[in-house]
């Protein structure tokens, strides 16, 4: 972050300067990112205090301050012994300051943002975005999931007047949050991955996804870029909200930044990269296909930034897929191939899923998809299990071991389809599924481990990883 006086971080976030005791006067600059969480702060940071649903920043002012916090921002007065600043709410004082500090960063005319949403891929395609700015200087990327009203202005304080490139994973749990963030930090370049039903409990249905992942593009000015997915039905329809250029990526002959050629097993996914006329050959080795469109919206990306092909060819190839819980690959005794994908899971990601274990299977060994509930999905909940069931059946998984009641339509949807040579078991704990997998794997056999973060399958997924 950039250095700032308390006057002009109080100016920015609307609060009351209160020295206490610490000997600060208006005037001292504070330089230091900031944090929400008193275990991460580090000396010379900023720690504002929140009231969440289950703790109450405030009680952790204290803590802050031993840990060398040199500012407080709370809603109440918490620990005098260094400057704090009081304001009405925190959470929205952090987006105004973030706010600020770009706004004045961008005044150097050096910072280029890379905003991206979509119900799927935000992560994966953040990381390669990230690699693809690196090679152009200094860069801010979310960490992790980062990327709500909290995640979002946290990774923004972290840039400086060095920074050439902002990358920020933008999510929503409601409609206005992107647009929120979009307004701290106003991307050059706006990406939209997917629209479907990746939170549509909280939504209230596709169209409600469809305008709030628009938000990304509809406040773009006619000198920024939109990315969008040109295979994305919705996606698609959000070019003629834009005053943004536009550059389409995808499979779709139209899209100018193209995949030929996709071809996958357990060690990667190749296909031909196609920017315009040119083309070069990929190997990808983060998992699934369906990846292949992150990939495709990352290399857009990086074209925008001013990337040769060959050096967003090395970005690509340079990812792996060592994140845990997406995607993991594990096991490797007697040629059983454990996937860990148990960090999170919608309908899209776990149809994705499926198709990726069906094409990675060894040839005429089985294929074994251990699949929780997918949390968050409110009155779609029994239909989408259904339907992920008899996707189960349709691209013929051998077997199906279903874990947890929530789950339990998949299970049941996948047994009363009668035409599948394969089968399904139904276990209320993960223990018992554990055992039964233990005992029946066999030789060459590839699992897929997939389930909401809720329903905590990454365990069971880390156990079978161990075990073979
Ligand atoms: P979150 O909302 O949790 O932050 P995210 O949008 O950041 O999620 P990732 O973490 O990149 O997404 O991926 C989440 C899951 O979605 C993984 O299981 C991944 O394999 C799957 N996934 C990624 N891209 C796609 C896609 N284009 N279509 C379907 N599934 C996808
Ligand atoms: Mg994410």
């Amino acid at each position: 972050m950039i250095e700032l006086t308390l006057a002009e971080i109080a100016e920015a976030v609307d609060g009351r300067l209160v020295v206490g005791s610490s000997g600060a006067t208006s005037a001292t600059v504070v330089r230091g990112i900031s944090q929400t969480d008193s275990r991460e702060v580090a000396p010379g940071q900023i720690f504002f205090a929140r009231r969440g649903e289950e703790t109450d920043g405030h009680r952790f002012a204290g803590s802050a301050v031993d840990a060398g916090a040199a500012l407080l921002v709370v809603e109440q007065e918490a620990d005098d012994r260094v400057p704090q600043i009081v304001v009405a709410e925190s959470t929205i004082a952090l987006g105004r300051l973030a706010t600020e500090v770009v706004r004045r960063v961008r005044a150097g005319g050096e910072l280029t943002i890379v905003g991206i949403t979509g119900s799927n891929g935000k992560t994966t395609t953040k990381n390669l975005v990230a690699a693809m700015a690196e090679r152009r200087g200094a860069s801010v990327a979310s960490e992790k999931s980062f990327n709500n009203e909290v995640g979002g202005p946290l990774t923004m304080l972290r840039v400086d007047a060095g920074t050439r490139t902002l990358v920020a994973e933008m999510g929503a749990s409601a409609e206005g949050e992107i647009a929120r963030l979009t307004a701290m930090a106003p991307p050059a370049i706006g990406v939209v991955l997917t629209v479907g039903l990746a939170h549509a409990g909280e939504f209230g249905g596709i169209e409600t996804t469809f305008r709030t992942k628009s938000e990304m593009v509809r406040d773009l000015p006619n000198d920024a870029v939109a990315v969008l997915n040109r295979d994305d039905p919705y996606v698609t329809r959000m070019a003629e909200l834009t005053a943004a250029r536009v550059r389409w990526f995808g499979q779709h002959p139209e899209a100018e930044v193209r995949a030929s050629g996709i071809d996958s097993d357990a060690s990667g996914t190749r296909f031909t990269l196609h920017i315009g006329d040119a083309s070069r050959p990929v190997v990808f080795r983060v998992l699934g296909e369906h990846h292949v469109t992150n990939a495709l919206a990352a290399a857009a990306v990086g074209s925008e930034l001013g990337l040769t092909l060959e050096q967003i060819v090395e970005a690509l190839e340079g990812a792996t897929r060592a994140a845990r819980w997406r995607m993991e690959v594990m096991g490797g005794r007697d040629g059983i191939t454990v996937v860990n994908d148990a960090y999170n899971a919608s309908p899209d990601s776990m149809a994705a899923g499926l198709r990726t274990l069906a094409q990675i299977a060894r040839p005429g060994a089985r294929t074994v998809a251990v699949l929780g509930a997918m949390s968050e999905l409110g009155e779609y909940s029994i239909e989408e299990h259904r339907r992920i069931g008899l996707q189960a059946v349709r691209l013929g998984i051998s077997e199906l071991v279903v874990v947890g009641q929530e789950a339990r339509n998949l299970h049941i949807s996948a047994i009363n389809e009668g035409s599948w040579d394969g089968e399904s078991v139904f276990f209320e704990e993960q223990d018992a599924a554990f055992d039964h997998l233990v005992r029946t794997l066999q030789p060459n056999d590839t699992v897929l481990v997939k389930s909401s973060n809720a329903a905590g399958l990454r365990l069971l997924g880390d156990r079978l990883g161990e075990a073979f």
